[in-house]
């Protein structure tokens, strides 16, 4: 690893200073960081160390929670008011990475991890988000892993957070702070399609900082659900994933949200397969024309076509599951 300077301020203003300088980052948890760094795959000159700064408070509003960028992804998991008004962001962090990684990173480090495509983490491979023009080994090589929807000649990667998926289903806003001030970015306009630039995955400034998120609760969080379809029970990032929010009126579907996860560039959310759900009641004739819509538009790559079936099978399943509940 090459040498790098290290600061830990105190306040958030000195923070975003600090790494205002090119080649200076944040480390909150240093889960993915530091790995990144060790393999070679990125390089900085200057840690900006955020442990110290004030971030880490789960705000209870009447309605909406709060949560600091540094509370920990295990301690946002078992807070009782998560549990209870937003399920499936509990379920989506408790389903992420293992105990120990959770009791160790932060949820803004969560946010901005970057993807698991193996090209992009070996630097013995060319690849366009690690060096752009340099090519995308996916397109042509092992890419069971990777996008059906989102992607571009250029990238294939998908994006790894599960929590992500759940916030994009809540209609999250991501709260920032940054030289010219403090902004606040509604989940769905945060992170970006890779088109021609797949090395620019969100939409924050450099040297800006997640300081928190805010979910809205109300009926649609409190009745949630994540279902993350996976290789092996643990330790495992999604094949296919599903976030969705449902409220029921009279024995039909009055509101829903679904987003998948692990098949594009950012949490996918379907809106046309949500628009053939509203008013209709939860049978298997809908949930049916909803996973027609959910996956129209897929472009599989040679190895990735059976995620297609999955996201039909995810979204029927959290459904149904939801549809149960009272
Ligand atoms: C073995 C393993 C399995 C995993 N499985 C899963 C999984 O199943 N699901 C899943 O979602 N994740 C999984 N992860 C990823 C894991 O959740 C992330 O490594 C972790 O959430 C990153 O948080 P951190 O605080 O450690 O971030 P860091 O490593 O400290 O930082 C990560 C990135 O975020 C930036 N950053 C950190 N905080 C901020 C901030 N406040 N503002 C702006 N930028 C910031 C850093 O500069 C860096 O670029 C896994 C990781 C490992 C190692
Ligand atoms: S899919 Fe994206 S991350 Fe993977 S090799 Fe291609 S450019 Fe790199």
């Amino acid at each position: 690893m090459r040498a790098f300077g290290y600061v830990r301020p105190r306040a958030t203003e000195e923070a975003v200073r600090a790494a205002a300088t090119p080649g200076a980052a944040y480390v909150a948890g240093g889960t993915e960081l530091l790995n990144l760094m060790k393999d070679g795959v990125q390089a900085h000159d200057r840690l900006v160390d955020i442990n110290a700064l004030p971030l880490n408070d789960i705000e209870v509003l009447p309605d909406r929670i709060r949560i600091g960028a540094l509370a920990r992804m295990a301690e946002v998991a078992a807070h009782p008011a998560v549990r209870t008004r937003a399920p499936v962001l509990a379920s989506a962090l408790l389903n992420s990475a293992s105990p120990q990684i959770r009791n160790m990173a932060a949820i803004g480090g969560n946010l901005v991890q970057r993807n698991r495509c193996g090209y992009f983490r070996d630097s013995g491979f060319p690849c366009n988000k690690r060096q752009p023009g340099s090519g995308c080994p996916a397109r042509s090589g092992h890419n069971r892993m990777h996008a059906l929807f989102g992607g571009s000649e250029h990238c294939v990667a998908v994006h790894a957070s599960d929590l992500a998926v759940s916030l994009q289903a809540l209609e999250a806003t991501v709260l920032t702070q940054g030289t010219a001030g403090a902004r606040r970015i509604a989940f769905a306009e945060f992170y970006r399609l890779p088109g021609d630039s797949p090395q620019v995955e969100h939409v924050l400034r450099p040297g800006e900082l997640i300081t928190g998120v805010e979910v809205p609760t109300g009926a649609l969080a409190a009745r949630s659900r994540y279902l993350k379809l996976r290789d092996r029970e643990s330790f495992e990032f999604a094949v296919v994933s599903v976030a969705a929010c449902l409220t029921q009126r009279g024995g039909r579907v009055r509101e829903v949200r679904l987003a998948f996860g692990g098949v594009a560039p950012l949490p996918w959310r379907v809106p046309e397969a949500e628009a053939v759900l509203r008013g209709r009641p939860l049978d298997g004739a809908s949930l049916a024309a909803a996973a027609d819509a959910a996956v129209r538009g897929a472009r599989p790559l040679a190895h990735n076509g059976f995620k297609v079936e999955l996201m039909r099978r995810a979204l029927t399943g959290v459904l149904t599951e939801l549809g149960r509940q009272r």
